[in-house]
């Protein structure tokens, strides 16, 4: 890809240079070092107990190592609404259990696969950017955890590396020559079949912790390269919820009013009620007159600032995990309070393969049944979310969970599973085509019902990593094949 500065078009910079950039004091407490020598605030040191702090500490350098896995980050403003929350305490506390078995995927999907400049993927019609590598607090369960510890990841063609970040320049390059090929062919790449890359996810880490200056070269950039629609995936709302202030609200309006074609979404991330909610001594969620439930006070005003204009859609996905929200009361009362503040439910996620998901990842069928559970009771629109789960091919569902023997079918005496492909990362037409597996209770990956499969029209068990130089399918060990 061509290197060399990147240089804004007059109404880029005519719109940057309305933007103001202001410092957010968010507070942070970083690493496990100011908990081990007695230096975290005092009213945050019992954050972890001295048992804990012995135990973490025991590990240090060696292979078990939790900060190696996943640096420790957490916000004075997450603290404050776990100090009464465990689910939210298993979301950003370290535990020496996640390394009793490191088995996983250094690079979850293979996405460098699909990285044809550093730092963006394309999958299909949408790019994904690697935007930043950190985030206002960090999960314990990240499935970004190689890029956020930085670990050398080895590519497709052998070499080893750590993940880069994207650049604005690169990036453009890349989307405009792509869909000029495209648009010169008739609308599909004539080596991929691809159509236009009309849609970028800015993704990382969470792009809400660079300054406005950043964030607006980022989507003006993508404006006047003819990206059409826009996505932010950020934890903030939850993390640092005062991040979106005044400043950033305004700059969002005045894209808006360089670029009135450009959709954009705020794809955030609750995993679960308490991360918005006001909770009473009873631990009972606190009530408004009308019955609805009570937002804090500095979340609900950056939910109100984004939902009041009308064209930042907002929509929520979250991954389900052990200890943090396999609930089904939890989902329930979340999906129907986002709703109800004009939050889209969009994902849920079953955890990837990171390196450790065994530490994390709830039984794909009991994932199934917990969210299915949640949404009795609610009403269709505020249940809108599937259950996903990252194949290596794409994003697939799992459709259904059923109990009961199909009649003459063998294997399915204990009832079945379904998975559904949502979006393949390489080809459209994939769509809709399912895969029927015998009942697991016990899986947490695809290669758990790899002895078990009735019927794959979807080729999830018969899957080659995708070798983008020869545009062709290579088969893979099998071990490969079924890693999800
Ligand atoms: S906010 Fe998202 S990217 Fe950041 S640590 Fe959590 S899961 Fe990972």
């Amino acid at each position: 890809m061509a290197t060399g500065k990147y240089v804004p078009t007059e109404r880029e910079a005519a719109f940057q240079s309305t933007i103001e950039s202001p410092k957010y004091e968010r507070d942070i407490i970083n690493g496990l070092t100011p908990f081990f020598k007695d230096k975290a605030p005092a009213d945050i040191k019992a954050f972890y107990s001295a048992e804990e702090l012995a135990a973490l500490a025991a590990l240090k350098g060696s292979p078990r190592d939790v900060e190696a896995r996943m640096p420790v980050k957490m916000t004075r403003h997450f603290f404050e609404l776990a100090q009464n929350s465990k689910p939210l305490q298993n979301i950003v506390k370290a535990t020496p259990d996640e390394t009793l078995n490191l088995a996983g995927s250094e690079d979850p999907g293979y996405q460098m696969d699909f990285a044809p400049v550093e730092g963006l993927l394309h999958k299909y019609e949408m790019g994904l950017l690697y935007a930043v590598s950190t985030c206002s607090a960090h999960c314990r369960f990240c499935y970004r955890e190689e890029l956020i510890s930085q670990k050398e990841i080895e590519r497709q063609d052998g070499t080893v590396a750590k993940k880069g970040l994207a650049k604005i320049k690169d990036v453009t390059d890349y989307i405009r020559q792509h869909n000029e090929i495209v648009a010169a062919n008739g609308g599909r790449h004539p080596e991929t079949g691809r159509e236009k890359l009309r849609e970028i996810l800015l993704s990382g880490g969470d792009p809400m912790v660079l300054p406005n200056r950043k964030i607006g070269a980022w989507i003006s950039a993508l404006a006047e390269a003819g990206i059409e629609s826009i996505r932010l995936g950020t934890k903030e709302m939850s993390f640092h919820p005062k991040r979106f202030d005044q400043a950033f609200l305004s700059m969002m309006d005045n894209f808006h009013e360089t670029y009135p074609d450009v959709g954009f979404r705020l794809m955030i991330h609750f995993n679960h009620p308490d991360e918005f909610l006001v909770k009473g001594p009873d631990g009972a969620y606190l009530t408004n007159p009308n019955g609805s439930l009570k937002w804090h006070d500095d979340t609900r005003l950056a939910m109100e600032g984004v939902t009041a204009r009308g064209w930042i859609h907002v929509e929520n996905q979250a991954p389900i995990i052990k200890g943090v929200n396999d609930d089904p009361d939890a989902l329930r009362v979340m999906q129907r309070a986002l709703y109800r503040a004009g939050v889209g439910n969009h994902y849920f996620f079953c955890g990837r393969d990171i390196v450790a998901y065994r530490a994390f990842n709830v039984p794909i069928e009991r994932a199934w049944q917990i969210l299915n559970e949640s949404q009795k009771g609610l009403s269709g629109v505020e249940t809108h979310a599937r259950l996903s789960i990252t194949h290596y091919k794409g994003k697939t569902e799992v459709a259904a969970v059923t109990n009961e023997p199909i009649p003459g079918v063998p294997g399915t005496e204990n009832g079945v599973l379904i998975f559904k492909i949502l979006r393949n990362a390489m080809d459209a037409p994939d769509r809709g085509k399912v895969c029927m597996v015998a009942r697991n209770p016990d899986a947490i990956w695809f290669d758990d019902y790899e002895d078990r499969v009735i019927f794959d029209e979807a080729g999830l068990y018969d899957y080659g990593r995708v070798d983008r130089k020869k545009k062709v399918e290579i088969q893979q060990p099998a071990e490969v094949a079924v890693g999800g």
